[in-house]
C-alpha cells in the first residue's frame, strides 16, 4: 500500500513531530468510520470522542498530508462568501446563523489548540487589502455593514496612508484589518488535531486508501489490506476525493494553489513588509496571501492551476505575485515552493451533506477550510449524535453542480478561471 510522505515544504521541514500510525489491517468495527486525515476527518474524531462514540479514521497517505498539511494558515471570520451576498443567497436571519458560525469555527481552532496544547504558532489579526482603487468603497462598505448589522466591532478600515506604516507592499488601495482573524503552522496545527485525536481513544490508520464502500444499516469501508464495518460514515476526503463518491463530486471542483517560502529575513526587513506580524491577503480573484513564520521567513500564496499537473518549479512560479507586491525582495532566496489541491464550489459556500441515513459529508471549503473544516468536524460529530440543527444551517445552503457534471466540469471551469484571472491583470 502506498503510504506518500508529506510534500516537500517549509511546513514539512518545521514540523515540531513526526507522527506515525500502522495502516488498517484485517477487520475491524467503530461507530463512525472516517475517510480523510486533514482537519474535518481529524477535527470530527476528536468531537466525537467526547461525545463517547468510538471512531476509526483511515488516511491515504499521512495525517496532514494534503491541503491541511500545506495551506497558507490563514484562521479567517465569517464565511468564504461575504455576508451581503450570503443575504441574498439565504435571506438575513440564515446569513447572520452562518456569520455566527463562521465565527464558533475560529473559536473552535482557539480553543482546541488550547486544549490540546498544540504548538503551531498561533497568532492575532488579518490585513485584506484593496488591489484596485474602485474597491476601496466595497471595502469601507463591508466594515460598515459588519459593524451595524452583525454588530461586530472586531474590524475597521484602514485608510491608505496609515496602511503604508503597516506594510511596504505595493499596489494597495486602502484594507480593513480584522483582529478576530488567527493565522498558525497549518501542518503543526494538523498534526497536533491528529496526536488530540489518537489521545482521546480515535483509532488513525496510514496510509489506508479507501478504495470502496458499501452503505446500509451497517457500511462496510474497504482498503486492500482491511475493511471497517461501521454504523456511520464521514468523507472528509475534500480536493483529494477524486472517484470515490460521484454522487457529490459534480458538486465540487478541485483546483491547485501554489505557495514558497523565503530564506529567514533580517527582522527589520520582516517588520518592513508585515509590522505587525498579521497574516494578509489582497482582493484579487486568483487570491494572493501571505504571512511571516516564526524564524522570519515570508510564506506567500499565489497561483492557480486547474489540471492535475502542478509547474515544474513552483517557487519560481509564484515568486512573480510576490515580487509584484514587495520588489524589494528581488535578491532574496526562496526556498521552498509546493503546491496542494484544494476543493472549490460554484458559489464559494462549502457544501455539507448526508448522501443517506448514516453517510456524511464535508467539503468545498474554497479555501476557507482551516476553520470551516475544523467546524464541520464539530457540526458532522452533532448531527451523528442526533443534532442536526446547526450542520443543516451549514447544509441548507443551496448548492450547484458544475456545468457538465462530474465528466466534464473541467472546461468550463478553467475557461471562466481563467477570464477572471485575466481580469486580475488587466485591473
Ligand atoms: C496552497 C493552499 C493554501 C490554502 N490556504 C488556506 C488558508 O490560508 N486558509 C484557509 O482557511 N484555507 C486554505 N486552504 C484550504 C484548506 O487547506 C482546506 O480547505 C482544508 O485543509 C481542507 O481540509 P480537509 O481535511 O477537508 O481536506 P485535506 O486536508 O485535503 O485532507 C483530505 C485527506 O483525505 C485523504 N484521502 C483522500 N481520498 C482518500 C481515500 N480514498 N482513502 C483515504 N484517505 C483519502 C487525503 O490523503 C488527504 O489527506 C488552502 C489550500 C491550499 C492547497
Amino acid at each position: 500500500m502506498q503510504n506518500k510522505p508529506h510534500v516537500e515544504s517549509w511546513y514539512a521541514a518545521s514540523a515540531n513531530q513526526q507522527l506515525a500510525f500502522p495502516p488498517l489491517q484485517g477487520e475491524s468495527t467503530a461507530d463512525v468510520c472516517i475517510i480523510g486525515g486533514g482537519y474535518t476527518g481529524l477535527s470530527t474524531a476528536i468531537h466525537l470522542r467526547k461525545l463517547g462514540y468510538s471512531v476509526i479514521v483511515l488516511e491515504a497517505n499521512k495525517v496532514g498530508w494534503g491541503a491541511s498539511g500545506r495551506n497558507g494558515g490563514h484562521v479567517g471570520t465569517g464565511q468564504r462568501a461575504d455576508q451581503e451576498t450570503l443575504e441574498k443567497m439565504v435571506g438575513l436571519d440564515h446569513a447572520k446563523a452562518l456569520w455566527q458560525l463562521g465565527l464558533e469555527a475560529v473559536a473552535t481552532v482557539c480553543s482546541l489548540i488550547d486544549e490540546f496544547s498544540i504548538d503551531c504558532e498561533l497568532k492575532t489579526g488579518n490585513l485584506h487589502v484593496a488591489s484596485k482603487a474602485r474597491e476601496q468603497a466595497d471595502l469601507i462598505a463591508e466594515v460598515e455593514h459588519l459593524r451595524s448589522v452583525y454588530d461586530y466591532q472586531k474590524i475597521r478600515y484602514v485608510e491608505q496612508q496609515e496602511l503604508a506604516q503597516m506594510t511596504s507592499g505595493q499596489g494597495f488601495h486602502g484594507a480593513t484589518l480584522d483582529t478576530a482573524a488567527r493565522h498558525l503552522h497549518p501542518l503543526n496545527y494538523a498534526i497536533g488535531l491528529a496526536r488530540a485525536a489518537s489521545e482521546t481513544g480515535a483509532v488513525i490508520h496510514e496510509g489506508s486508501r479507501v478504495i470502496s464502500y458499501s452503505e446500509g444499516k451497517q457500511v462496510t469501508v474497504n482498503t486492500d489490506a482491511g475493511s471497517v464495518r461501521a454504523s456511520y460514515l464521514v468523507l472528509g476526503c475534500n480536493g483529494y476525493l477524486e472517484k470515490l463518491e460521484p454522487r457529490t463530486a459534480g458538486r465540487i471542483m478541485p483546483i491547485n494553489n501554489y505557495m514558497l517560502a523565503t530564506e529567514p529575513l533580517p527582522e527589520a526587513l520582516a517588520r518592513q513588509l508585515i509590522r505587525d506580524d498579521t497574516s494578509m491577503s489582497d482582493s484579487l480573484f486568483v487570491i494572493d496571501y501571505w504571512k511571516l513564520s516564526a524564524d522570519n521567513r515570508l510564506l506567500f500564496g499565489g497561483g492557480e492551476s486547474y489540471t492535475r499537473r502542478f509547474p515544474k518549479d513552483i517557487g519560481r512560479f509564484v515568486r512573480k505575485y510576490m515580487l509584484r507586491i514587495y520588489p524589494e525582495l528581488e535578491t532574496t532566496r526562496v526556498e521552498y515552493g509546493w503546491g496542494g489541491t484544494l476543493a472549490i464550489t460554484l458559489n464559494r459556500m462549502p457544501d455539507f451533506g448526508r448522501l443517506s441515513a448514516n453517510t456524511f459529508y464535508a467539503h468545498g471549503y474554497s479555501g476557507h477550510g482551516v476553520p470551516t473544516a475544523t467546524l464541520a468536524g464539530k457540526l458532522l460529530a452533532e448531527v451523528i449524535s442526533g443534532s442536526a440543527e446547526r450542520f443543516d444551517v451549514m447544509a441548507s445552503v443551496p448548492s450547484k453542480t458544475f456545468p457538465g457534471g462530474t465528466l466534464l466540469r473541467f472546461p468550463g471551469l478553467v475557461a471562466g478561471m481563467l477570464f477572471y484571472s485575466l481580469r486580475d491583470r488587466l485591473g
